[in-house]
């Protein structure tokens, strides 16, 4: 492995401790009363004092002598040098030359410098993912101190809160956003850059929640990239028969009006590439849903999935030049970004703030926990940060984005009516952090919610951890499912909770994921987690037979059977009918070496949650815009029905965000 991708392996390994932990999470202890509508009024917060915002404590007790002093420690990629500066209360200046891995390394150390100075502090945790560059910046600071004559100890046990704050806090902005994943970081981008001063609450020391460790797919029609691909037969009997299909719905009608336009140009036009558009999408979701999505929304959805893209590529975010189906996807239309994971999306929104730093400010390590409203709108927030409580008013608007509940055990048994078995032992591939805290506060406000009971999970779930790592198929058309007895059992390119559910009814609830040479040309390809297939086959997470017998044996299952079933399957590939009705094929089976990846149900996302419009305002339970509260991204319900298609929540997050934060801002 080269150390590029050691280190990207090493912050991929980080995040997913993070996630591990995400099975023993504690449930906060306020939960919400769920779809069932609570007959009280607002518990709204009461109104914060009126003194001036904005007080920075002062630093302490800390004496300093002042000057400038040199310190050195090891980082991950070679010595990191430190020059600190120091007056006699506070380290005013931090100069640091490092060579550590662009947009990971360097970035932990950003962050880390800038605790330090805020709070004149070395009580800093070291960020996730990025372990010994932290640890590095963190010795070479204490060595500048040290040679300074520093009372270590004491700024090693300094708490500071927010910008260096060392009690309770009080700021006022323009526009407040309550957690920053994909939906608050665009929101933030979107508010700013329709004239919105903006604060950032976010709990966790690190910001991406499950953004940055999602497979990251980005549904779009993509006439440009998509003309790489050829429409097959099977694609062409799909939508004719969604053309076929009777809507009750007005807008829906309209979508297949549209689509039944378009194909005809298409089929006219005798092209052979793959055919796609806003229409078709919006169909597809409403389908994949059970129709119970919100046809504006989709609407929203679909329209803006493209622009948002380039929204995004003019901000810097690089998508690779290829489209391919995602999981449970449908349809060749998922971007997949140049950085592994959701890392290109927060890097692309951590660029964009860093070059505003002035105007948009984040506040890590703060939990929301209440909204303040006054005389019927929202406008403000308190917060819990490491020192004290942070109170944050915001004059024009509030946004939610605090994602979904998948980590947290007990919300997603009290939701889970019928549609799944009990989910209590069922691992999660969220962060720590998905808990539901959104959907709590917006209960304490009256805020309608939408579709509660639909969890989607996945059939994609490591065994161990129950997380995407490890996952070695390279999108849906090359690979197949088999169970314990070599059998498949579903079609592969089905809806997530189709997949899912065959795969409950396997033994043991497990299967293997099976691929060839076309998936991993070389040992060194990687996966979507930057994990190379040789290193996963070394460390027992894979495995390859020269044979299909020879890897049914490492994999004990019979033989006779996976070989039928591959046999059987590639002929589906040459035009025979396959048996589970799959739609969706490429190459065949048939090119030495085969892999083999083992699997299992796992928690990914939940679909309900806050009533929103197509502005993204939050509606009370009557329907009614709540004036001042906007929400976006995974706490909102409504879009996805009951079964969000792969690649459409990266699309989700950033066209809401996008429309929350504009219209917090004003614009509209
Ligand atoms: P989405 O995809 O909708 O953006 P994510 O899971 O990516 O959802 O991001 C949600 C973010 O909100 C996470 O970083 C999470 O830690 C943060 N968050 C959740 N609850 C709170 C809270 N009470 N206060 C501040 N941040 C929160």
């Amino acid at each position: 492995m080269n150390l590029k991708k050691r280190m990207m392996s090493l912050m991929v390994a980080g995040l997913m401790t993070a996630g591990l932990a995400a099975c023993t999470t504690t449930p906060p202890t306020t939960t919400p009363a769920g779809t069932a509508a609570p007959t009280t009024t607002a518990v709204a917060t009461t109104t914060p004092s009126t003194t001036p915002p904005a007080t920075t404590a002062p630093t302490g007790e800390i004496k300093f002598k002042p000057g400038t002093y040199k310190g050195e420690a090891e980082g991950f990629h070679g010595p990191i040098k430190v020059e600190v500066t120091l007056s006699e209360t506070a380290i005013t200046d931090i100069k640091v030359e490092q060579t550590e891995t662009e947009g990971v390394g360097d970035k932990a150390i950003e962050s880390i410098v800038a605790l330090i100075k805020s709070g004149t502090t070395l009580k800093v945790d070291a960020v996730s993912g990025a372990t010994y560059s932290s640890k590095g910046i963190l010795e070479a600071v204490t060595a500048a101190l040290t040679s300074a004559g520093a009372d270590i100890e004491a700024l090693k046990n300094k708490t500071a809160g927010p910008g260096g704050t060392t009690g309770d806090v009080e700021k006022t902005t323009d526009v407040v956003i309550i957690g920053g994943g994909g939906a608050g970081l665009s929101a933030a981008m979107s508010a700013h850059e329709n004239g919105a001063k903006v604060i950032v609450l976010e709990k966790m020391s690190r910001l991406g929640g499950n953004t940055i460790i999602s497979g990251a797919a980005y549904n779009a029609a993509d006439p440009k990239r998509q003309a790489a691909l050829t429409m097959t037969d099977l694609e062409k009997k799909t939508v004719e028969g969604i053309l076929e299909m009777t809507f009750d719905d007005a807008k829906v009608k309209t979508w297949q009006e549209t689509l039944k336009q378009e194909w005809k140009e298409y089929t006219d036009s005798k092209k052979t590439t793959l055919f796609d558009s806003p229409s078709m999408h919006k169909l597809q979701t409403y389908l994949g849903g059970d129709k119970k999505g919100n046809p504006e929304l989709i609407d929203v959805l679909c329209e803006n999935t493209y622009p948002t893209i380039e929204w995004l590529e003019a901000k810097g975010m690089l998508f690779k030049d290829y489209i391919f189906t995602v999981l449970g996807g449908l349809w060749s239309r998922a971007h997949k970004p140049e950085k592994p994971l959701g890392t290109g999306f927060v890097q692309t929104y951590e660029d964009y703030i860093e070059k505003n730093k002035a105007d948009i400010e984040v506040l890590l390590d703060t939990k929301a926990e209440d909204l303040v409203m006054e005389g019927g709108k929202i406008v403000g927030v308190i917060a819990q940060g490491k020192t004290g409580k942070v109170t944050v008013r915001a004059s024009k608007g509030v946004i939610i984005a605090t994602g979904g509940f998948g980590a947290n055990v007990e919300m997603r048994n009290k939701y889970n009516t019928s549609l799944w078995p009990d989910l209590t032992n069922i691992k999660t591939t969220n962060h720590t952090g998905a808990t539901g805290d959104g959907i709590a506060m917006a209960e304490k406000v009256n805020a309608g919610f939408t579709g509660m009971e639909y969890i989607q999970l996945l059939p994609m779930g490591d065994p161990e951890t129950g997380s995407l790592s490890g996952n070695i198929e390279q999108g849906v058309q090359n690979r197949i499912f088999v169970n314990k007895e070599g059998k498949r059992f579903v079609d592969e390119g089905a809806r997530r909770d189709v997949m899912t559910k065959a795969l409950m009814e396997q033994t043991d609830s497990y299967m293997w994921v099976i691929v060839d040479k076309n998936s991993y040309p070389t040992g060194d390809t990687i996966n979507n987690f930057n994990e190379s297939i040789d290193d996963l086959v070394a460390a027992g997470r894979a495995f390859k037979g020269e044979t299909l017998e020879e890897l049914a044996g490492k994999i004990g299952v019979d033989p006779a059977a996976f070989v039928k079933s591959v046999e059987d399957f590639n002929k589906a590939v040459d035009g025979a009918k396959d048996e589970f009705g799959r739609t969706l094929f490429d190459k065949k089976l048939d090119t030495a070496p085969f892999y083999a990846g083992a699997r299992v149900p796992t928690v990914h996302h939940t679909m309900g949650g806050i009533t929103i419009d197509a502005q993204a305002h939050v509606l009370d339970q009557d329907g009614k815009a709540i004036p001042g509260l906007y929400a976006a991204g995974e706490v909102t319900g409504g879009i996805h029905g009951t079964n969000r298609l792969g690649g459409n929540a990266l699309a989700d997050i950033n066209v809401f965000g996008r429309i929350a934060g504009q219209n917090a801002a004003g614009a509209k």
